[in-house]
């Protein structure tokens, strides 16, 4: 009988003691009539992620995972069921008043000494994982004289500079059309003045801009926003500097190569200082990671974020910078997020974040609800709530330091809420702009994300995705379900290979490919 000797023996995880239902851990689920190991036999078929009910669940009984309701019974649901979305009332959403504030106290975590990196110190103090020559645009008018100069300078003059990595042009939509003066708009200006004093772009910072648009230089990069560097002598903020800007309308340009070539030769400045910087050996302390999943499955919270969130301890225990966000995505835990805050005001700026997302949804109609996607279904995850509790565990344990609004620029070490919507783009631009220096992203469906100006490591949860997606996922956290490894194990593994790729020995399969998203603006204003 070899189907019998050959039929994987059914695995279930569940997450928690209180948990009434488990999820289904096998590649392609389990069939109806499977015997699990306490004895229950499955009712139906499950879908591989998804949730059985492990006892007797009375019509509005509270289905709980990780201990919390994701939901209530919309009728009876035998012992052994399949328990889908459309079995589930979901709960409304945590009133954000009368919220635990700062109430829990971890004892502190063992330092975590002597890991280092090899990284490009700049001149305010923050390190590169690359060395990168950003071309900052203050409007999309100028996106493609810039991408025409961008090629003619990646095959002309970076060959003569081969300690820089790259050169990429800061494209983007806004800058023009807008109503600039609303008060929204600071959130897409400061993120591309964020950005373009990203610790990967050495400080070098030159801006193309058109001459008629409604972001101008100065407003976009106003005096002491940024180190201003005599394009003449390469010294720093002397009574000669002033900011690097190639305009378009300038009288001076006759023609479209006039325009290029004002690009080349103001570019080839830069890239001789970026050129001439070496990377040392700095404290992992150095690291500013920003942490986001996408194309969430019911794996996600099982297998690759509880991974991270061991990171994050371990990242913070270093002395490094940690920031977690999607605001959609964390809004259903957030009395667990206001607990850990360490102090009452960093529990408060992260209830204003909350309560300005949740006017800004229900201004376009909406709610969290909108958030989950036809795969985050697929695999298995039922509602915005089961998906928070698995996204938030990428948090790890410690406590809550520092609050940062869209687009603002981190400062502090520790663990930091920074508010983004849960828009893998939008975040990962937002997350940008606070400084990171590395991302690390989980996927559970499998998307190929990657951005140009830091490496992005993407770890699979599930071993049939980073098996089929071999040459796009650096890290299978999938080994945790089956058993193979444990969350700490890949937890070391990731803290490990970030100080590879940080100290630019290793390259993530998207540095590999050049697969770079769009930077997406989050622009909650009015546009005219
Ligand atoms: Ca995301």
């Amino acid at each position: 009988m070899p189907n019998q000797t050959t039929a994987p023996q059914p695995i279930i995880i569940r997450m928690h003691a209180l948990d009434n239902v488990a999820i289904v851990a096998n590649d392609g689920g389990l069939p109806a009539g499977t015997q699990l190991p306490d004895g229950l036999l499955l009712v139906n078929a499950v879908p591989q992620g998804h949730k059985v009910a492990l006892v007797d669940l009375k019509a509005a009984t509270p289905v709980l995972r990780y201990g919390i309701p994701i939901g209530y019974a919309l009728k009876d649901i035998p012992a052994g069921s399949w328990v889908h979305e459309r079995l589930l009332d979901m709960p409304s959403a945590r009133s954000l008043d009368n919220l635990p504030v700062a109430t829990v106290k971890p004892p502190p975590m063992a330092p975590l000494e002597g890991y280092t990196f090899e990284g490009y110190r700049n001149a305010d103090g923050s390190v590169g994982t690359r060395n990168i020559l950003a071309i900052t645009q203050t409007v999309q008018c100028v996106a493609g004289v810039t991408d025409f100069a961008v090629q003619r300078i990646k095959a002309e003059l970076l060959p003569r500079f081969p300690n820089v990595d790259d050169v990429v042009a800061l494209e983007h939509g806004y800058g023009c059309g807008v109503a600039i003066d609303a008060p929204d708009a600071i959130i897409p200006i400061r993120t591309l003045r964020n950005i373009s004093l990203n610790p990967n772009f050495g400080g070098e910072v030159m801006v193309v801009s058109l001459g008629c648009e409604k972001l101008q230089p100065e407003r976009l990069l106003p005096p002491g926003s940024i180190p201003l560097i005599d394009v003449r002598s390469g010294a720093g903020n002397n009574a000669e500097a002033k900011l690097d800007v190639v305009c378009l309308q300038d009288d001076a340009h006759v023609g479209f190569m006039s325009m290029v070539e004002s690009i080349l030769r103001q570019a080839e400045q830069h890239l001789q200082r970026l050129n001439a910087r070496r990377r040392e050996t700095v404290p992992a302390s150095e690291l500013v990671v920003g942490v986001q999943c996408g194309g969430s499955d019911a794996f996600s919270g099982v297998t690759a974020n509880p991974a991270v969130g061991f990171c994050t301890d371990l990242l913070v225990r270093a002395g490094a910078s940690v920031m977690f966000s999607e605001t959609t995505e964390v809004r259903d835990g957030i009395d667990q997020l206001t607990s850990r805050a360490t102090t009452p005001e960093v529990a408060q700026a992260m209830i204003r974040e909350m309560a300005w997302y949740d006017a800004y949804l229900q201004r376009g109609g909406a709610d969290r609800s909108a958030n989950t996607t036809p795969g985050n279904k697929k695999g298995g995850l039922s509602n915005i709530v089961e998906k928070a509790m698995g996204s938030i565990v990428k948090s790890g344990s410690a406590p809550i330091a520092n609050v940062l609004a869209p687009g603002e620029k981190l400062t502090a070490k520790g663990l930091t809420y920074a508010a983004t919507p849960a828009s893998d783009f939008i975040c990962g631009t937002l997350q940008l702009a606070g400084g990171m220096n590395l991302h690390v992203f989980t996927t559970g469906r499998g998307t190929p994300y990657g951005l140009a100006a830091v490496p992005v490591i993407k770890v699979a949860t599930r071993s049939d995705l980073a098996k089929r997606w071999h040459d796009l996922m650096d890290i299978n956290a999938g080994t945790i379900a089956t058993g193979e490894k444990t969350i700490e194990n890949v937890g070391w593994e990731l803290f490990e290979m970030m100080l590879e790729v940080a100290s630019g020995r290793k390259k993530t399969w998207a540095e590999h490919w050049k697969l770079h998203n769009a930077l997406v603006l989050f622009n909650p204003a009015p546009i005219t």
